[in-house]
């Protein structure tokens, strides 16, 4: 097998915790550079920018992004103009309509543009989508709450326009949810509170619904401190699903029908490996729509200043 030789642009706390540590664990997959305005890792060669990468650097034939939301998309045109292929961290832009000239480029190149959602890989996700197929769903609530200290810590850029607050983690909530739920869902409503020194909430109530008038609620908070919660709960003709753990256990009415381990990057980079195998892509921007919808309807509140 050829392998998918891929150098990681903008090393933080995700490319370190997870993209490097799962390139080297997939099949296909090779770390070949690194990208980065600050960082290097030792026996690889390292560029400070991508633009001095794509020129100067050794053959690759992809680049994972793993920079701000901000700076992705003028990232991605640079390498897919250079014939690479690419994959996005989440979520994969600051606004719904700028993808669209990056997937026309990529079908043109037929180079694969790969817009990830990791949580849907977590290991109880499928089998949540597949009990749920087979039930009738009365309500849907979401609790995803963390400590942004904890999480995030002196990441300015999610304070920014296009960073999301809130919505960083929460979007993975509404990823999972746009899988394992049968019908579209769409957002009736929504109250954001923002910080009075931010651009970008710090906690969000959203109310959605189905075409059947399914009832969905979504609470999204960055003040949790203490217990953590990065939860589904769904309710059913035939008992209480719960999703948590970011979608790692799956338990009905008490009794665990699914859990295992974290793997979600090694799935990502499984996928990417198969999808650049052929140059096909893979772009679902369902969870940043409704995100988007959030930031349309939502009722704003303004709430004591943040001091990271
Ligand atoms: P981070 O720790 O702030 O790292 C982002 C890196 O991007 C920085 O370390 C920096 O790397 C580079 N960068 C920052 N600003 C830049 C700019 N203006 N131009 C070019 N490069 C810039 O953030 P992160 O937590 O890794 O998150 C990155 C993305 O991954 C986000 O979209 C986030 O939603 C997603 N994600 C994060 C997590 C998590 O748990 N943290 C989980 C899943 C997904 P250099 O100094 O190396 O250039």
């Amino acid at each position: 097998m050829t392998e998918l030789r891929i150098a990681i642009v903008g090393f933080g706390k995700i490319a370190r915790d997870q993209h490097v540590g799962a390139i080297a664990a997939v099949p296909g997959a090779a770390l070949a550079a690194i990208a980065s305005r600050n960082a290097s890792l030792p026996g690889l060669p390292h560029f400070a920018t991508i633009e001095e990468l794509l020129e100067k650097g050794p053959p690759i034939d992809a680049v994972s992004l793993c920079t701000p939301p901000q700076v992705r998309r003028a990232q991605a045109a640079a390498a897919l103009a250079a014939g690479k292929h690419v994959m996005l961290e989440k979520p994969p832009g600051i606004g719904v309509a700028e993808l669209d000239p990056l997937v026309a480029m990529a079908a043109e190149a037929k180079r694969t543009l790969f817009a990830t959602w990791h949580s849907r890989h977590a290991p109880a996700v499928e089998p949540a989508r597949q009990w749920l197929a087979e039930r009738r769903i009365k309500s849907v609530h979401v609790s995803w709450k963390e400590d942004v200290r904890v999480w995030h810590p002196g990441q300015g850029w999610i304070w920014e326009p296009g960073g999301l607050g809130v919505f960083d983690p929460g979007i993975n909530a509404l990823s999972i949810l746009t899988k394992i739920l049968p019908k579209p869902v769409f957002v009736t409503a929504a109250e954001l509170a923002f910080p009075a020194n931010c651009q970008a909430p710090i906690a969000a109530n959203l109310t959605l619904t189905d075409i059947d008038g399914l009832a969905v609620t979504a609470e999204f908070d960055f003040r949790q401190t203490g217990p953590q919660s990065w939860d589904i709960l769904v309710d059913t003709d035939q008992g209480r699903m719960t999703l948590s753990s970011g979608g790692a256990r799956l338990e009905v009415d008490g009794k665990v029908l699914a859990e295992a381990p974290d793997e979600e990057y090694r799935g990502l980079y499984r996928r990417f490996v198969e999808l650049a195998a052929t140059g096909a892509s893979d772009v679902d921007l369902t969870p940043l729509r409704l995100v988007a919808d959030a930031f349309l309807l939502g009722r704003r509140t303004v709430v004591e200043p943040f001091v990271d």
